[in-house]
């Protein structure tokens, strides 16, 4: 029923899905799209879909996308220009703002969302297409029914529970034969879309249930993080020898900034084709573990693996605090599960804050080839 009222209001239905064996975001025909029945397992460099016999609909990890791709397109043409004698006439892009409804947006989700508002919206430059398609989202939130290998949200204080950014927030509650949702309105647009639909008021056990579904899910958390002091931790132990082993473990992929909900920088590409006569430029994600990224005069500042793993990592827990007064990580573990080589943030950070008390107590350890913890 909440899809036909979300359609009839206009609203395109984006939501989990299964494909190529993964749970994907992608347009929803109808409720019947999405993955009931499935469930992931995930750790460092695994993910791998796993049949249920309960028939939920939502209990499972965040998958290999997120919600960026429909806020801030992978790629997406700016403008472009065709010859008109000696001069080009520009013909910038027009957009017809989607109006995406997203379905089943994780707590960690919806905090990678607000991070990226303040990254396009609220600096000193808004970025046009991301504010127009943002203002148009519709967000239902589902409170999180099982952790993945990967996740620690809890340690970033993002979730499981949704607490704000929704319109409507859904709990998925299975008891036996029993299969319900406790729903919440967060906004007078859920409110509206919500008095739509058949429902009642919840019982004080409902409730109860609710809430129990997501204390059970704070304590499957796969990984944790130690956030004490870490910005300070990280500006301390710049020239840490942890990140030469991470550095010989990196094949500067770039998986982990494509699949990071938060990472949000670009390039853009300028076109022509062989005639000369028409032009477009493009804009597309780019990732600072391209050598490119970071090519100033001269060449790139961050010619070394190494040198673009600690910028990834310190952009993320340090610098950004700085930078947007918030942490670049939510905790939603894609990066440790779309990284083919296993790394793991976790416990980069955990071997930097172990071996940084041994080397302040055993100046001897300065230097020393770090192991994997
Ligand atoms: S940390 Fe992993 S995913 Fe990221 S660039 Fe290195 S190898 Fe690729
Ligand atoms: S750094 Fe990794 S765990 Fe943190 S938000 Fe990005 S992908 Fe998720």
């Amino acid at each position: 029923m909440l899809f036909e009222v979300l359609k009839a209001r206009g609203y395109r239905l984006v939501g989990p899905r299964i494909r190529d064996g993964a749970i994907v975001y992608d347009e929803l025909a109808s409720v019947d799209a999405l993955p009931a029945g499935w469930t992931d397992e995930q750790e460092g460099g695994k993910y791998r879909l796993r049949e249920r016999e309960d028939g939920a609909l939502f209990r499972y990890a965040v998958g290999p996308h997120s919600w960026k791709k429909f806020l801030f397109p992978p790629m997406m043409r700016l403008w472009s220009a065709k010859r008109t004698g000696n001069a080009f006439e520009l013909a910038p892009e027009q957009e017809e703002t989607p109006r995406f409804a997203f379905i089943g947006v994780r707590s960690c989700e919806l905090h990678a969302i607000a991070i990226q508002d303040k990254v396009f919206i609220d600096g000193k430059f808004v970025d046009p297409v991301y504010a127009a398609r943002r203002k148009n989202a519709f967000i239902v939130a589902v409170n999180c029914s099982q952790a993945g290998g990967t996740c620690f949200c809890v340690s970033m204080k993002t979730g499981p529970k949704a607490q704000s950014g929704f319109d409507l927030a859904l709990t998925e509650i299975i008891e036996g034969a029993r299969h319900y949702f406790l729903v919440k309105s967060g906004t007078d647009a859920g409110a509206q879309v919500l008095a739509e639909i058949p429902h009642r008021t919840a019982t004080e056990q409902e409730e109860k249930a609710a809430e129990q579904v997501v204390e059970r899910t704070a304590g499957q958390m796969g990984r944790a993080m130690d956030t004490t002091g870490i910005k300070e931790l990280l500006y301390r132990n710049y020239e840490h020898p942890r990140w030469d082993d991470v550095a010989s473990r990196c094949l500067t992929c770039a998986n982990c900034t494509m699949v990071c909900p938060t990472c949000f920088c670009s390039t853009v590409e300028d076109t022509t084709d062989l005639t000369g006569e028409h032009a477009e430029r493009w804009r597309k994600w780019d990732s600072c573990f391209q050598v490119d990224f970071s090519y100033i005069v001269g060449g790139s500042i961050r010619a070394s693996s190494k040198s673009r793993y600690r910028q990834w990592m310190t952009h993320k827990l340090a610098t950004w605090i700085d930078q947007f007064g918030a942490s670049g990580c939510v905790g939603c573990g894609r990066c440790i599960t779309w990284c083919p080589v296993a790394i793991d943030i976790t416990k980069e950070v955990r071997a930097i804050r172990e071996t940084e008390s041994l080397r302040l107590s055993d100046p001897q350890i300065e230097g020393r080839h770090l192991g994997n913890t």
